[in-house]
């Protein structure tokens, strides 16, 4: 365990945090050893809620393909509801069609989805989160470098072969609910997370300058 947290390097209040939020595992789910890194109780507490939206937003675009998610929707999410009526009110208001964009305005070329409006910033929050504590289980650092950025990237379609063949790792992280690839070189680091065997974000570590040039060529495709 560090002497700092993983996700913004305070020394101060620390505790264990789960990398991947437990809010993603059915309830009957085999028990599992999930991974856990330090966290300060400030970073701590501020997940959670953003964890449940997120849950929310991968389950609905699973629950075709995963009975995992099909399960998840049946108990926890309906539970959460049923606790908190205004929480489904606001998820059956926040539906609509939009064009995929990040927080800087990346657009995702060809992909258009149904999702909660205007949470992409609560997701990437989970996501960073997530990237910042697989970095230190796989590779034993902090991403606290101020000149390094994550940018995600919401990918709906099919991921091309090419791109596929050249992760030469990929970890079975928690069955049927988290699996990752990832190419990592001196720091910098491009990642591939699948949830629930149907949702797919490319998370990518680099210097500033170069994330920047890649929002480019994006938005040239788009
Ligand atoms: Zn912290």
């Amino acid at each position: 365990m560090t002497k700092q947290c993983v996700y913004c390097s305070s020394g101060e209040g620390l505790t264990k945090d789960h990398i991947i939020s437990k809010c993603l595992i059915p309830e009957d789910f085999p028990k599992i050893n999930l991974n856990t890194v330090s966290s300060c109780s400030v970073c701590n507490n501020s997940f959670s809620k953003d964890e449940e939206y997120f849950r929310s937003f991968l389950v609905q675009a699973s629950t075709e393909n995963s009975t995992l998610a099909r399960d998840m929707l049946y108990s926890k999410i309906r539970r959460s509801i049923k606790r908190n009526p205004y929480f489904g009110k606001m998820l059956l208001e926040n539906m609509e069609e939009v064009l995929v964009e990040t927080s800087s305005g990346l657009l995702i070329p060809r992909t258009k989805v149904t999702i909660l409006k205007e949470h992409w910033d609560r997701h990437f929050h989970v996501l960073d989160k997530f990237i910042k504590g697989l970095t230190y289980n796989e590779f034993n650092y902090l991403i606290d470098d101020p000149n390094l950025e994550i940018r995600h990237l919401y990918i709906k379609n099919k991921l091309n072969d090419d791109f596929i063949n050249n992760v030469s790792k990929w970890v079975n992280h928690i069955n049927g609910i988290h699996y990752y690839g990832v190419i990592e070189h001196q720091g910098k680091a491009l990642w591939i997370q699948v949830f629930y065997d149907t949702v797919v974000f490319v998370s990518i570590v680099h210097d500033k300058l170069v994330i920047k040039e890649i929002e480019e060529k994006f938005k040239e495709r788009a």
